[in-house]
């Protein structure tokens, strides 16, 4: 199964949505593998957004990175990180669709609650830059057989 990271970002806990986004993700089926709150840095942010650093409007993004403590989650499934994209929807707020966590809690492009791995390949390379392997646990989700047909399995 794959694992994808979300954070909540500072808009998500200042504006007091950090149940409602974690609701969602429950509710679609998708297992919660870890979860911790930490303030993010300069240097995680030019790592995490390096392909954002070189345009003029990165400090704006880094400080609203920074502006408060975000929680960075592990969300585990079959095909977790496309689920959990389509679940979060385009980056701007005004066009992601309802239904979308961005179509329903964001007006904006930067203050758009999460941040969602947007490939396999970024999942792993984000889920190592922002846990230690003890921090992600493994354990069995017991409703499984309720979740998925025995061939997706
Ligand atoms: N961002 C922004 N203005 C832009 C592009 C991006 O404020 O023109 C912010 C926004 O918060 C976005 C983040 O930088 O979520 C990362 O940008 P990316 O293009 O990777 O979007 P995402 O993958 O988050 O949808
Ligand atoms: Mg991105």
């Amino acid at each position: 199964m794959e694992k994808t990271l979300v954070i909540l970002k500072p808009c998500c806990l200042q504006r007091g949505l950090i149940g409602e986004v974690i609701h969602r993700f429950e509710r679609k089926g998708l297992q919660l593998c870890g979860m911790k709150m930490m303030q993010l840095t300069d240097d995680i942010l030019r790592e995490h957004y390096a392909h954002l650093v070189e345009k003029p409007f990165f400090k704006r993004i880094k400080d609203s990175m920074e502006a408060s403590p975000v929680i960075v989650c592990c969300w585990k499934g079959i095909d977790a990180v496309q689920v959990v994209r389509a679940m979060a929807g385009p980056t701007n707020g005004r066009q992601a669709p309802p239904g979308t966590i961005r179509g329903d809690y964001s007006m904006s492009v930067q203050e758009n609650i999460v941040h969602a791995s947007d490939s396999v390949e970024t999942a792993a390379i984000e889920m190592a830059r922002f846990f230690n392997n003890d921090e992600v646990f493994e354990f069995n989700q017991y409703q499984l057989e309720f979740l998925y047909a025995n061939d997706e399995l």
